[in-house]
């Protein structure tokens, strides 16, 4: 596996027609923040607000997490934003297993790139494609897994916070085990 440089992915992705996600989409959202970022997000994929301005969590979902990178002393700037599919899938569906495994290596060359220590699988369909194909949010999320040195945190997508705000506790506890390795880590 080669990978390319920022630049060059930036390019590929943002002209990439490989999947059907291509034909409905106003906007590529390839993913933003810091490049030397020890903590990356990762999402399912665009949509509606993200779709329209080309960058990532910017709607009502991207709102609440910004505040959970604040309430574990980070910034939006310090962190990187990035999702399974770079293009939205139409009405918001689950992307489908064709589309998230055309656009998966653009992400694995975003992680490589950016080399995060901890990557946080946002929802479960960045738990199946980042963590296990089979693995359930709702079993594994809160726990630590260690992949290919790095530190893979499982939690719940905002959007899923904003439906149901009981399962708030629980995330809050996640990101405090985040904030915790983020300690480790730059130690
Ligand atoms: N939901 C996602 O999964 N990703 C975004 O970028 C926005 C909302
Ligand atoms: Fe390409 Fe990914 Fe967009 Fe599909 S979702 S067209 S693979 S960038």
């Amino acid at each position: 596996m080669t990978f390319l440089s920022y630049k060059d992915l930036y390019n590929e992705v943002m002209n990439c027609y490989k999947c059907a996600l291509s034909t409905k989409r106003k906007n590529v959202v390839f993913g933003e923040g810091n490049l030397k970022a020890v903590i990356m997000f990762v999402g399912e994929g665009p949509g509606e607000v993200e779709d329209n301005t080309g960058r990532p969590f910017v709607g009502r979902a991207g709102q609440l997490l910004d505040k959970m990178i604040e309430a574990i002393g980070l910034k939006r700037e310090n962190v990187y934003i990035a999702n399974i599919v770079k293009c939205r899938p139409p009405g918001n569906r689950v992307p489908r297993d064709d589309e998230a495994e055309t656009c998966l290596p653009y992400l694995r060359n975003q992680v490589a790139i950016i080399r995060p220590k901890i990557i946080v699988c946002l929802g479960a369909t960045a738990v199946k494609y980042i963590v296990d194909r089979s693995a359930k949010i709702t079993e594994i999320r809160g726990n630590w897994v260690e992949k290919k040195g790095f530190w893979i945190m499982p939690t719940y997508h905002p959007a899923a916070l904003l439906r149901d705000p009981a399962k708030k506790v629980e995330a809050w506890e996640d990101f405090k085990k985040i904030r915790q390795k983020y300690e480790e880590m730059v130690k």
